[in-house]
């Protein structure tokens, strides 16, 4: 009788959850198609019958929490609300695709289709697989953008409810969220989506990092609320007083970006000065184009704060990539702090938040092709010429995925958005293939450059072509845009395919003339003799003309008794590390019965080492990694090579904890700054030798400009240790700023 009671409420429960989807679907200005969604919610709410999430909730609950922020926070309609409903029925109950095409229809039941093709994960156990994932991922991306909007929505419940998962799963899925689905939802414009994606991720990997960054603004919020009012007031006065419409709101930044701050510049929470921003969302008035209110309102406020001559971002004029409007300003608060200030429409506002959806709401026509629009353009076109090599394909996507833009000018005056860091190579291949294949030069602000220039936003950039320019190997060393790296990869291959297939025929013809047969034995004659590792690359060589092949008869009749070169060449590497083996870079190797790491318990007996890398001391927060010897390589979880080890081989990460402190001392790197003045290095060896009695390895001082910078290499026992010497060398009034250097 209790049992029925229990499964009762389980069930209003779940009723109740679907009543608040359906409410917020109400509120929407999608046309109002409740009866599919019902449909759809019964049919998954019984296909996952009994099943429960990890947490121990019905599993329905997910699907039901994923539909909700498809339409609460990203803004869509009915098709991808059954959709998500439906997101996990064919992977996880005996249903198919045919079923949902039959009960839903072929729109729902391809979007279910490309959610369960990509639903293992982008990450596979092999880098390959990995890659393979992530061009499913692509393409199903290209062919209809809600599957992977729907996607990041899974993945967003999914962070939600981490707490439920073990810390070796946790890795694996943070590793894939910061690798692509955070990027991803920032290309899309989904940034309160991206924040809370990044902030999740970062909470689970340094829960106490995060603790105290939350504690610390948590800490100040009195006193920033106070300024913000005394701030905000006299803006909210003359808005009011110009007849505005409008929302004010402070805007604190977020903890991750907060820490990528202090990590980055290495500098503590009290340093962050631009921790508030002050945003305006106005209605704007009929009869006056947005743009102009926005500077009306710019205008407005500079009348009482002065504006940073060069902290002023027009998104309005030139939009992100991502579709983002907004007009930032900085201007100088009443105490001489900066603050920015950003002046939104409503309608800025809502594709800001919701992105791509928002922006296809307001949509015009269709000659309106947004920067979104060419981006999945470019996207599909990738995916046309796809590079044989998975994981190249990849890195190059992604490269693009992360660069911010910057814009420059073609010479009628038109406006193009290139990653930053592109070079004018990139921008020639931007505007046709055949232009950049051809590209001599080009002339910025009239002025020549060559190929390599990397290019700074306002450029006016004229490319310089030449018929007999071909492409160069040493480009790939400087485009940075998938799409030039893509077409001058393509260039070779089919070059050297043709060098190929010219190298092999102009080899037959000689081997016919000396009547000899192009068999096993004489190829591997050949290899030798022109010491070539493969058939291909020898008759790519021949090809190019770089093999002499008047030497035929001396390379066939007479062979020199030598020895076969690919077998010496096999050899190679042994010798030639066997030499190597007195080198520095080896890894400190801990034996393991010291115990200084406590690895999870089926892998508690295995070896480990300390990643040169990024050398993990004591306190900093880690993780380990199996490798195919079976040794555990530790690593800091913030190194970038944990990040890569983390999303493309998730199942070999291992749980990784210290247990003693001060048993072993490791060498850390002190950067120490500040004004020259006599006996300020004394002052703090001082502090290093006698007040912590640590042991010096190097010491390194320059000055310059009365200005000196101090190295101090230093054995430590742990992040405590080290983190109170830092504070105290700070005390030292000469003492600009202390910090430790990563070594990655
Ligand atoms: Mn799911």
């Amino acid at each position: 009788m209790e049992e029925k009671a229990k499964i009762l409420t389980e069930e209003e429960a779940i009723q109740q959850e679907f009543q608040t989807l359906q409410n917020e679907y109400k509120q929407t200005a999608h046309r109002q198609k409740i009866e599919i969604i019902t449909k759809a919610f019964n049919f998954a709410n019984a296909a996952h019958k009994g099943i429960r999430r990890r947490s121990g909730e019905p599993y329905i609950m997910h699907p039901l929490a994923v539909a909700r922020i498809v339409v609460g926070e990203i803004g869509l309609g009915s098709t991808s609300i059954c959709s998500a409903l439906l997101h996990d029925v064919v992977e996880d109950t005996d249903y198919t695709v045919e079923d949902i095409e039959n009960l839903f229809g072929p729109k729902i039941a391809s979007i279910v289709d490309g959610l369960t093709k990509i639903s293992g994960g982008v990450f596979g156990e092999h880098a390959s697989e990995q890659a393979e994932n992530f061009r499913k991922l692509l393409l199903t991306m290209s062919e209809d953008i809600r599957v992977i909007l729907i996607k990041i929505a899974d993945r967003l419940h999914n962070m939600r409810t981490l707490g439920s998962m073990p810390t070796a799963k946790q890795l694996k899925i943070i590793g894939e969220t910061l690798y692509i689905y955070a990027p991803l939802a920032h290309r899309l414009g989904l940034f309160p989506i991206k924040t809370e994606l990044e902030n999740l991720s970062f909470k689970y990997e340094h829960p106490d990092t995060y603790a105290m960054i939350e504690q610390k603004i948590a800490a100040d919020k009195a006193a920033r609320m106070e300024f913000y009012d005394q701030f905000s007031a006299p803006i909210n006065k003359k808005l009011t007083a110009l007849g505005y419409q409008f929302v004010l709101t402070a805007r604190i930044k977020s903890v991750y970006s907060i820490w990528k701050k202090m990590s980055t510049r290495n500098i503590p929470f009290e340093e962050i000065y631009d921790l508030l921003a002050l945003r305006i969302i106005f209605k704007p008035k009929p009869d006056i184009s947005e743009k102009e209110q926005c500077w009306l309102i710019y205008s407005a406020i500079t009348e009482i704060y002065k504006p940073h001559p060069e902290r002023i971002r027009d998104w309005i004029s030139t939009p992100k990539a991502n579709g983002y409007e907004a007009l930032h300003v900085t201007v100088m608060g009443q105490d001489g702090q900066w603050v920015e200030v950003q002046i939104r429409s409503e309608r800025m506002h809502e594709i800001a938040e919701k992105g791509l959806a928002a922006h296809w709401k307001y949509k015009t026509g269709e000659h309106d092709e947004s920067e979104l629009d060419k981006w999945l353009k470019a996207i599909k076109e990738m995916l046309k010429h796809p590079e044989p090599n998975a994981i190249d394909f990849m890195d190059t996507f992604k490269l693009n995925l992360f660069a911010s833009e910057i814009f420059v000018f073609t010479p009628k005056g038109e406006i193009k958005t290139l990653p930053q860091g592109a070079t004018a190579l990139d921008f020639a291949f931007m505007l046709h293939s055949d232009l950049g294949l051809r590209c001599i030069g080009a002339k910025v602000n009239h002025k020549l450059v060559p190929l390599n220039y990397v290019l700074k936003g306002g450029d006016q950039v004229e490319v310089l072509t030449s018929k007999k320019q071909t492409p160069q190997k040493e480009w790939l060393n400087f485009v940075t845009t998938a799409r030039a790296q893509s077409r001058i990869k393509v260039y070779f291959r089919r070059e050297e395919r043709l060098r190929m297939l010219q190298g092999e025929k102009a080899l037959k013809i000689e081997m016919g003339k000396l009547e000899l047969p192009l068999d096993t034995e004489n190829l591997n004659k050949l290899l030798s003799y022109y010491k070539v590792l493969s058939k291909n690359e020898l008759m790519r060589q021949i090809g190019y003309g770089n093999l002499n092949l008047s030497e035929l008869p001396k390379a066939l009749i007479k062979p020199k008794k030598q020895e076969n070169f690919l077998w010496r060449y096999l050899k190679l590497p042994f010798t030639s590390s066997n030499n190597n083996s007195t080198s520095t870079t080896a890894a400190p190797a801990l034996p393991k019965k010291e115990n200084n790491i406590i690895l999870t318990e089926e892998n508690a007996d295995k070896q480990y080492q300390l990643a040169p890398c990024c050398r993990p001391i004591p306190g900093d927060n880690i993780m380990g990694y199996l490798d195919d010897s079976g040794v555990v390589i530790i690593h800091k979880r913030q190194c970038p090579i944990a990040t890569k080890l983390k999303t493309n081989f998730g199942s070999r990460i291992v749980t990784a904890e210290w247990q003693t402190h001060k048993v072993f001392s490791f060498v850390e790197t002190l950067e120490v700054r500040g004004i020259d003045k006599m006996g300020v290095i004394i002052e703090i060896l001082k502090i290093i030798s006698g007040k912590y009695s640590m042991n010096i390895k190097a010491l390194k001082v320059e000055s310059e400009a009365g200005i000196f910078t101090g190295t101090f290499e230093i054995y430590v026992h742990d992040t405590e240790e080290i983190k109170e010497l830092c504070e105290n060398i700070r005390k030292i009034k000469e003492v600009n700023s202390v910090q430790r250097i990563e070594k990655q």
